[in-house]
């Protein structure tokens, strides 16, 4: 199977889309945008052995591949339109891309993104990078920088589950449904797409919780010119982690990454609103802090600061900073 042949066989699918105006097959795609709003354009590589293991199911990997820039989208406040692969491999093998190709595409249908164009390489690892093109109503987004002091912090869903889930997974083959719960929170991440269009118009800011709860707030805070405080006794955990994990929840929920959830800050006054959008999407929002005037972000139990042991995943560091 040749580079075409794989990317016809795989890859190239019709599209429902009216503004997809050239599909796969010529030099570029060819996208209509629509007029007033602003596009918002995310991509995130994964590679094989820093990423994610090569014993995860190509199902999984290609799910995933596309959930993590998802995520970026939803944080954004924007709708996921349009996508694009650059895939490297060591190899055409054809169960691992039947595999992988139903994963991405599962993702795409999920959240009606179209794969519209790519490239595809030969190399000595494997290596993919989605881009994902959404759009928001002009001057929309929902920017890291705009938390303002006396915000509220809140967090979608539960934190820690997919820490916890991938030590499991790369422990040997999970048994029981709160394993089983936990490492599903790793391989097939939720991204909160519908969440994120819903509180877009109430919230200062967001990011998506990639690298740990404590690293990406602490991010949205720097790019805010503030500092803030995390009640870790409010950090929402899931039954099925609090009972794998025990009393190393909390801080899997505070450091452990790739949960992609969503965290976001607004004032007092929406509140009740945000808590309204979760219910009806069956998504869990919980206020776990406070934005603040400084540089600091701190962490409280039942009102007092303790120290955590935090930090999320950096590449190039050499180690967990
Ligand atoms: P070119 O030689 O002009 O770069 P390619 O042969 O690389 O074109 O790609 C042919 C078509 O297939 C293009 O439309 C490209 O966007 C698409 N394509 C290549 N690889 C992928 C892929 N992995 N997924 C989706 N589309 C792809
Ligand atoms: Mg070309």
């Amino acid at each position: 199977m040749d580079e075409f042949e794989l990317i016809r066989r795989y890859f190239t699918r019709a599209s429902g889309d009216d503004a997809v105006l050239v599909n796969v097959g010529d030099d570029g795609a060819v996208l209509r945008a629509a007029s007033g709003r602003d596009l918002v354009v995310v991509v995130d590589t994964l590679v094989e052995g820093v990423h994610y293991s090569a014993t995860l199911a190509a199902e999984d990997i290609g799910y995933r591949a596309v959930a993590v820039n998802l995520s970026d989208i939803a944080a954004m406040g924007a709708r996921p339109r349009w996508m694009t692969l650059a895939l490297t491999l060591v190899q055409a093998d054809p169960a691992w891309l039947a595999a992988f190709s139903r994963g991405l595409h599962a993702a795409a249908d999920e959240f009606a993104v179209t794969l519209v164009g790519g490239d595809t390489t030969s190399g000595n690892q494997t290596v993919m990078s989605v881009q994902i093109l959404g759009d928001v109503e002009a001057d929309a987004a929902v920017l890291r920088s705009g938390a303002r002091p006396g915000d509220c912090i809140f967090v979608s869903g539960t934190l820690g589950d997919a820490a916890k889930g991938l030590q499991l997974i790369e422990a040997g083959p999970a048994s029981g449904p709160d394993r089983e719960h936990l490492a599903a929170r790793f391989r097939r991440p939720s991204a909160r797409v519908t969440l994120g269009l819903r509180i877009a118009s109430l919230v200062t800011a967001a990011i998506d919780v990639s690298d740990g709860l404590h690293a990406d707030l602490s991010k949205l805070l720097d790019a805010s010119e503030c500092g803030g405080s995390i009640d870790v006794d409010r950090l929402p955990v899931s039954g099925q982690l609090q009972r794998i994990a025990g009393a190393a929840a909390r801080r899997l929920a505070l450091a452990g990454g790739d949960d992609y959830e969503l965290c976001f800050t607004a004032p007092a006054s929406a509140e009740a609103e945000l808590y309204a959008i979760g219910g009806e999407l069956g998504v869990r929002v919980t206020r776990i802090g406070a934005v603040a005037a400084g540089d600091r972000l701190i962490c409280k139990e039942l009102g007092v600061e303790v120290d955590y042991d935090v930090g999320g995943y950096v590449h190039f560091s050499g180690a967990k900073q």
